[in-house]
């Protein structure tokens, strides 16, 4: 293996599986499956978008009811002006992801980020809080923003966009590892969303249904042992 080459440590997923890898997927990276993340050949797009790769008609097959909304966005949507960057937003009340644009100050502040969560008084940004994380087969970290509320006084609900409970919405923005923060966010596209549903399914099994930030609680020893079992029993290893 390659030192560039995403390392795959099979089943179960674990947070580790979102820490950042020392060289993230470049260009001349191998391709994987936005599914199974096996590696497949640059042909096999989304013929729609083009933006999303599939090792077989199964799995793209699999994908699809997930995939189908952020696809025919992808193509249609056009820049509001050039502060704006493309970003995804989990409304609560919607079954399904979208793209929104965010605009941003040069000093990569999004300016109207607020705006997306309603509940909020106005003007109060104290409560949106950030929690980002790396998913190893994607060339950029993703950030989400959602509601702190550490006052407790907005009630924490199933989002069925993120299918996960929240205060209301979630949004998600891509961004640079090198420049970071720093500078306005990257465009996100369609790959963002698994990962983002991943990581927000494994999230609420560490921490139950309250979405923490730091610190992460581990799987206790004793699940840990089941997962490993169930697995052994299911594949053979894990
Ligand atoms: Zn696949
Ligand atoms: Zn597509």
């Amino acid at each position: 293996m390659s030192s560039t080459a995403p390392q795959d440590f099979g089943y179960p997923l674990v947070l580790e599986d979102f820490m950042p890898v020392i060289q993230p997927p470049t260009a001349n990276s191998p391709s994987h499956c936005a599914v199974c993340h096996a590696v497949v050949n640059q042909s096999k797009k989304c013929s729609g978008c083009k933006n999303i790769i599939y090792c077989s008609k199964s799995c793209q097959t699999a994908n699809w009811a997930q995939h189908k909304t952020l696809c025919k966005a992808y193509t249609n949507a056009s820049r509001p002006t050039t502060q704006h960057r493309r970003a995804v937003l989990f409304a609560a009340e919607q079954a399904r992801a979208r793209f929104i644009w965010l605009r941003y100050g040069s000093d990569g502040t999004p300016l109207d980020m607020t705006a997306w969560f309603p509940d909020m008084a106005q003007g109060d940004d104290n409560d949106v809080r950030t929690v980002a994380f790396h998913s190893r087969f994607l060339p950029y970290w993703i950030q989400l923003s959602f509601d702190g509320n550490t006052s407790g006084t907005r009630s924490l609900d199933s989002n069925a966009a993120i299918q996960c409970a929240f205060r209301g919405p979630v949004v998600a923005v891509a961004y640079d590892a090198e420049e970071g923060l720093g500078k306005p966010a990257l465009d996100a596209d369609t790959r963002l969303l698994g990962p983002v549903l991943d990581y927000a399914r494994l999230r609420a099994e560490y921490a139950g249904p309250v979405f923490v930030e730091q610190p992460q609680e581990r799987y206790t020893e004793e699940d840990w042992a089941r997962i490993r079992d169930e697995a052994a029993a299911n594949q053979g290893h894990i």
